[in-house]
């Protein structure tokens, strides 16, 4: 097995990077594993800082830069890219950030910490990368203000009278909302960086950090002849793509019509997957999703029905009892 990747490799949870602040813990932290760990654990190579540039699925072989790379089965787990709905000025170069992976959450970390004071973070979007991270920043002694068009926190994910509690336990923790106007651009001011809202008001911030949505990595894909659409690489149950023996997974994949960008969904198509290539063809089944935030200003959980079979994952039947301080608000 060959893990290609073109980041370091290291092993980290991504929905850790959106805890560092609050535990105070620096980038290095939140690697548990290094590649070559990796390696010796699951004996296989793991090539980092390595682009794949091209697939060819008549040959069953990658390019990488002039090499050639034969496959028996590929597995395409490129992931998504954050989206910039507006142009940034150049002047802002720096101090306009995403963070999808340990290397954006480095180069975040250091632009925070470089400032030496608490930063004025703006966050633009209030979806779960969005809320996570502002509610992560406040409980790092951080002035967040949370930017987006919709008139709550978590449009997608709670219904809209939740995301108001959501919102006002946000506030009475000190966060700034900005709701229910769009940003029409950013603009550099001196030192600091002008959040521009529909309706001629200005967040002033050191620092924004766009949370405005991910669009998956198809490209090689696409290039490669495979189905794919904004949605990602259509798959199968068996996460089978249109092309013989290559397959794909996680945030880039669309299985059946859907692509969810959660751990959750991500690790079910992994175990079903190994199934799979190990000779038993194993469709996925994702479950009923349960997500929850158990952050510091608010903790909420969005569970499946009580009659799904799996709305026994309640808290408590299956120990999922809060062991962090009991924050002001439940949701
Ligand atoms: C801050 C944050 C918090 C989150 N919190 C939660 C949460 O609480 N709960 C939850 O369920 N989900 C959460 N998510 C979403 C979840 O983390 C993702 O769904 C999941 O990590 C996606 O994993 P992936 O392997 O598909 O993609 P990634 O982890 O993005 O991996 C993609 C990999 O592909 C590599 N790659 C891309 N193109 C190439 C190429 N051409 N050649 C070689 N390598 C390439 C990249 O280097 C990278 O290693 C969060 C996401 C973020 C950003």
């Amino acid at each position: 097995m060959t893990l290609i990747t073109a980041d370091s490799g290291d092993d980290y949870s991504k929905p850790l990077l959106s805890t560092g602040f609050a535990k105070g813990l620096a980038p290095e932290r939140l690697a548990a594993r290094s590649a070559l760990a990796i390696a010796e654990s699951l004996n296989a190579v793991v090539r980092t800082h390595t682009r794949v540039g091209a697939i060819d699925t008549r040959a069953h072989a990658l390019r990488i830069g002039e090499e050639r790379l034969d496959y028996g089965e590929l597995v395409l787990a490129t992931g998504a890219a954050p989206i910039a709905p507006f142009d940034v000025p150049e002047a802002l170069a720096g101090r306009v950030m995403t963070v999808n992976d340990l290397d954006d959450y480095r180069a975040f970390h250091a632009a925070v910490s470089d400032l030496g004071r608490p930063a004025r973070v703006a966050i633009v979007g209030a979806g779960l990368v969005g809320c996570e991270f502002a509610n992560d920043l406040l409980a790092g002694g951080h002035r967040v203000s949370l930017v987006a068009p919709e008139a709550a926190p978590l449009p997608r994910l709670l219904p809209e009278p939740l995301g108001r509690a959501l919102g006002e336990a946000f506030r009475d923790a000190g966060m700034g909302l900005h709701l229910g106007a769009g940003v029409v651009g950013l603009q550099a001011e001196g030192g600091d960086a002008l959040v521009c809202l529909e309706g001629g008001a200005a967040v002033v911030a050191d620092l924004v950090l766009l949370a405005t949505g991910l669009r998956p990595r198809t490209s090689l894909a696409e290039a490669a002849g495979l189905a794919v659409s904004t949605a990602g690489i259509h798959t199968d149950r068996t996460l089978a793509t249109s092309a013989p023996d290559v397959y794909a997974l996680g945030d880039v994949a669309c299985v059946e019509g859907v692509n969810a960008m959660y751990v959750q969904p991500l690790q079910a198509s992994a175990r079903a997957l190994a199934r799979t290539l190990a000779g038993t063809p194993t469709a996925v089944r994702y479950g009923a999703g349960r997500y929850w935030s158990r952050r510091r200003c608010c903790r909420w959980w969005r569970c499946p029905p009580r009659r799904h079979r799996h709305a026994g994952a309640s808290r408590g039947r299956r120990g999922i009892s809060p062991p962090w301080p009991r924050p002001r608000t439940d949701v």
